[in-house]
């Protein structure tokens, strides 16, 4: 799989706003965007039109660097989403969400998407009380994600479930810090992610 290899903090001033994508940094002066916010590159700072499908490839390559995917998985999500009943976009947002490793992000057990497919793949979870080493699934209403009883002493994980109050966590999901479980108590809605984002501009993008 093709793999960004570039700075991370780029891919916020590309596109325009932040993606949260290094953990506390993001929440810290140090933030790239709060700096310099303005596309990279010689002519960033030069004002230009967008057309419809410019704001479209945009808006697919926001979600998709949001939740550190690659074309590919992106657009298996997209169909998957549309064979589903009911409005494309915000399925896709939701199976998007579901992903292990945004789950074990969301319930704070990490401090960052990429850090949560690290963990994940690295065996630090289990859900119900099977081993899933695999960022991509999907868990469901009713699973329970358990941190590994060798990985409680892990201080990335104990600082992050630490900081978990000050991002709070989304109403389909509950977290137990004392012993280190989360649990899916729903299926996360429109509301539940609070990023600037307009979906129908991919579903658009895709329709073409
Ligand atoms: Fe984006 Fe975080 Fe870098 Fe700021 S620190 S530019 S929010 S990745």
């Amino acid at each position: 799989m093709a793999r960004y290899t570039g700075s991370v903090c780029r891919q916020c001033r590309r596109e325009n706003m932040k993606l949260f994508l290094k953990g506390d940094r993001c929440f810290s002066d140090k933030c790239s965007y709060d700096r310099r916010g303005y596309p990279p590159g010689q002519h960033g700072q030069r004002r230009s039109k967008q057309s419809d499908y410019g704001m479209q490839l945009r808006e697919k390559q926001k979600v998709r660097r949001i939740y550190g995917i690659s074309e590919k998985q992106f657009r298996i999500a997209f169909k998957r989403a549309d064979r589903q009943k009911g409005i494309t976009g915000t399925n896709l947002l939701s199976l998007l969400e579901t992903r292990m490793d945004n789950a074990v992000y969301r319930l704070g057990f990490v401090n960052s998407r990429t850090q949560g497919r690290h963990f994940v793949r690295h065996n630090h979870f289990t859900v119900n009380g099977k081993k899933v080493n695999i960022p991509s699934y999907q868990v469901k209403k009713g699973d329970v994600i358990e941190l590994r009883e060798k990985s409680r002493t892990v201080q990335a994980i104990t600082d992050s479930l630490d900081a978990i109050v000050r991002r709070g966590v989304p109403q389909w999901l509950e977290i137990n810090k004392d012993n280190f479980k989360g649990q899916i108590v729903g299926i996360p809605s429109r509301e539940d992610i609070t990023l600037p984002i307009q979906e129908q501009l991919i579903v658009e993008l895709y329709s073409k």
